[in-house]
C-alpha cells in the first residue's frame, strides 16, 4: 500500500521540518544534538499534572465569564480579572478582535457554556494596532526571508474605534441576547489596568 503524495502547498515556508515532519527528535540544538524542543514544557507538564486538582470538570464558564483578547503574552487574561481555570472562556487573536470565530465562541459561550458577561479587551502597544498591513508584512517577509506581501493580518488602524464597533457586533448579534453584558475594555501593559471604553 502506498502512500499518496501530499499536494504541497506554495505558500508553505519551507523549512527544516519539511522532511522531518512528526518526528520529535529531529530538531538539532545549538550543539548540533538531537533534541525535542518541548523537552522542558514536558517536563514541566509532568509536575503541573502532579497535583492536578480540575479532574472531571464540565468545562463551563463558572463566573460567567468570556474574554476576547490579544495573543500578546504581557497578558494574563484569568489573573487579571481575579479569575482561576475554570471560571471564563477565553478567546484571543492577534488584537483582540471581534472576528467570525470569535463570535462563533460567543455564541457558543453564551448559550452553552454559562456566560453572561463578555469582555472585549485590546491593549496598550498592541503590534496589530502600532504597525501597518505594510510594515507588517515587510518586517514578516524579511524574518521569513521570503515574499509574504500575500499575508493579511489585519492590523487595526484606529484601535478605540475598533473596539466600540467590535462590542456592537456582539451586541447585535441575533443569537446573543440583550441579558448578556458586553463591556470594550483597553488593557494597559504597563500598569495592569483595565480601562472601559464602552
Ligand atoms: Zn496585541
Amino acid at each position: 500500500m502506498t502512500t499518496p503524495a501530499t499536494p504541497v502547498d506554495p505558500t508553505t515556508p519551507a523549512g527544516p521540518t519539511s522532511d522531518t515532519a512528526g518526528d520529535p527528535a529531529a530538531y538539532p540544538t545549538a550543539d548540533g544534538a538531537l533534541d525535542d524542543p518541548f523537552d522542558d514544557l514536558i517536563a514541566a507538564n509532568a509536575a503541573f499534572a502532579a497535583d492536578f486538582s480540575l479532574g472531571g470538570f464540565d468545562g463551563v464558564a463558572k463566573a460567567g465569564v468570556a474574554v476576547v483578547t490579544c495573543m500578546d503574552s504581557r497578558i494574563a487574561p484569568l489573573g487579571m480579572l481575579g479569575l482561576h481555570p475554570g471560571d471564563a472562556k477565553i478567546f484571543r487573536n492577534p488584537g483582540g478582535r471581534v472576528n467570525t470565530n470569535a463570535l462563533e465562541a460567543l455564541v457558543l459561550g453564551v448559550h452553552l457554556l454559562n456566560v453572561n458577561r463578555i469582555l472585549v479587551v485590546p491593549h496598550t502597544r498592541c503590534a496589530a494596532a502600532t504597525r501597518s498591513e505594510t510594515e507588517l508584512r515587510e518586517l514578516v517577509g524579511k524574518s521569513a526571508g521570503m515574499d509574504a506581501s500575500w499575508q493579511h493580518f489585519h492590523v487595526v488602524a484606529d484601535q478605540r474605534a475598533a473596539l466600540i464597533a467590535d462590542v456592537r457586533a456582539v451586541h447585535s448579534h441575533p443569537l446573543i441576547p440583550d441579558s448578556v453584558a458586553v463591556g470594550g475594555f483597553l488593557y494597559d501593559v504597563d500598569t495592569g489596568l483595565l480601562g472601559r471604553v464602552i
